[in-house]
């Protein structure tokens, strides 16, 4: 196809935007900005029974956090509009196209009742059961059918697929695809409620519209023949088809959305950064060359290439997400941290405490921002530990020592006066040279003592100076004191 690139990501409003629909509107985004090329968004809401309030203004906003800009669209008409498909159908241009293809003998009316449809035959097809119909309305005559229309018979319009030949396809990933004629089922193009459905409607937008690529999930691809036969009826050109892979969960089933992290949303909710998540789904299906995995958006259309799109499902892996997303808060740069992170800090602690520093200390130990209570709860408040935290092989301690210790760094550490973790550093590191100990022999009991924790962000000194001497020399004698009583 000559000329520009044109995409289009065309959701429709039922619910959340899911992991796959972001991935495609990611990918219709690479494969349009790659080129230079457009993108375009579509509302395809015909299907009213499935319609959800405040659907369209989650995609949007999804989009808009997701960097995702758009050339075209309900609120951008560049001509091609409108861009929403109930505004469209108000129009009459799908009655007008579907009435083109009857004309042609490409498709016809069928008058036939819920009664007799329930009668006809099912197949199942892609795990749902459809009826398939038996062409029963194309044996009405010219006259039988404008008699119908003119009583006002309820009607649908069909596609007239032959019993005979075969339909020939191509997808840039999947390659050429041919099916038996006679497997397409008469797919209904108008509803009785005069709405055109997706299966029709896509076609003839897509073509109106001058999209150059189709991008979709790969639920589409049975369906396709009988749109290349669409496309065909009307003597248009079929748009080059990308079908994307499935995205499925840990267990290998489609990502659900009870899975609890399906939507963008609910990753948001979940702490998740914006840019993080766009750029693991971007990698869902699609590698560089190189194999690098951190990407800004602009990178990724820069690097982006459909034909490296792999065939093979996606498993959606929250422990990479988290990764990811704990690589992204390594590299932000620390006021934006501190501005995100603050929230977070504050609802676990409620002591007048250097948030800042609370901060600095976690930047690089969590993945997700929620991650944040866990580890600093313990200054809040001292946890209930075991007794045998005190016992570490390697620093060489035991209950035993780790109270001689304790008891003979306690004075000391009433007398100090500043609390600056430099100066506690350095009166603890010459205790600790006087005495010729090891570092660890002296500061795991003293962390362990001031934290209740195996792990901490920041050491003992570090601690200390954000809890303060009081708090600091309490926990160290409740230690003292819990050691004494098991001994
Ligand atoms: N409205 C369809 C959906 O949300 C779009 C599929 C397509 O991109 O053609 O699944």
């Amino acid at each position: 196809m000559e000329g520009k690139i044109r995409t289009r990501f065309a959701p429709s409003p039922t619910g959340k935007m899911h992991v796959g629909n972001l991935r495609s509107a990611l990918y219709e985004y690479f494969i349009a900005k790659h080129e230079g090329g457009e993108f375009i968004i579509r509302i395809e809401d015909t299907d009213q029974e499935r319609f959800m309030e405040g659907a369209t203004e989650i995609i949007y906003r999804t989009l808009e956090k997701a960097g995702l800009i758009h050339d075209e669209g309900p609120d951008k008409d560049k001509g091609y509009g409108p861009y929403v498909q109930s505004e469209r159908q108000k129009t009459g241009l799908y009655m007008e196209y579907a009435k083109e293809l009857v004309e042609k003998g490409e498709a016809y009316y069928c008058f036939c009742d819920k009664e007799r449809l329930a009668s006809l035959k099912t197949e199942v097809v892609d795990g749902k059961e459809i009826t398939v119909y038996d062409k029963h309305c194309l044996g009405l005559s010219k006259e039988e059918v404008e008699e119908k229309l003119a009583a006002g018979v309820p009607f649908v319009i069909r596609q007239n697929n032959p019993k005979e030949g075969t339909t020939t396809f191509h997808d840039e990933l999947y390659g050429d695809i041919t099916v038996e004629n006679a497997e397409l089922d008469d797919m209904i193009l108008i509803k009785s409620d005069g709405f055109p459905t997706y299966n029709f409607a896509n076609v003839v937008d897509d073509h109106l519209m001058k999209i150059t690529h189709v991008v979709r999930g790969n639920e589409y691809l049975s369906s396709s023949p009988k749109y290349t036969r669409l496309y065909q009826a009307f003597g248009w050109e079929v748009p080059t088809y990308v079908h994307l892979p499935l995205i499925t969960d840990e267990n290998h089933k489609k990502l659900a959305k009870r899975s609890g992290h399906a939507s963008f949303e609910d990753l948001l909710g979940q702490g998740f950064l914006a840019e993080a998540i766009v750029n693991y789904i971007a990698l869902l299906g699609w590698s560089p060359e190189d194999n690098r995995e951190i990407f800004s958006l602009e990178e990724m259309v820069k690097e982006f290439d459909y034909h490296r799109i792999n065939k093979s499902p996606s498993v959606f892996d929250i422990v990479k997400l988290k990764w990811m997303n704990g690589e992204y808060l390594k590299a932000m740069d620390f006021d934006t941290f501190y501005q995100m992170a603050e929230p977070y800090l504050k609802e676990v602690i409620h002591h007048n405490m250097d948030f800042k520093k609370i901060a600095e200390m976690v930047k690089t130990r969590i993945e997700v921002f929620p991650d944040i209570k866990e580890q600093v709860d313990f200054l809040e408040e001292l946890p209930d530990y075991h007794m045998e935290m005190y016992i570490h092989k390697k620093m060489k301690t035991n209950k035993e020592s780790s109270l001689e210790v304790l008891k003979d760094i306690l004075p000391l550490l009433e007398k100090q006066e500043d609390y600056s973790n430099n100066a506690l550093y350095q009166a603890i590191s010459s205790y600790i040279t006087e005495k010729g100990y090891k570092n660890g022999y002296v500061l795991w009991p003293l962390r362990t003592a001031v934290s209740g924790k195996q792990s901490t962000p920041g050491g003992a000194t570090e601690i200390m100076e954000l809890l303060g001497k009081d708090e600091s020399l309490r926990r160290i004698r409740i230690g003292i004191g819990r050691l004494s009583h098991e001994l």
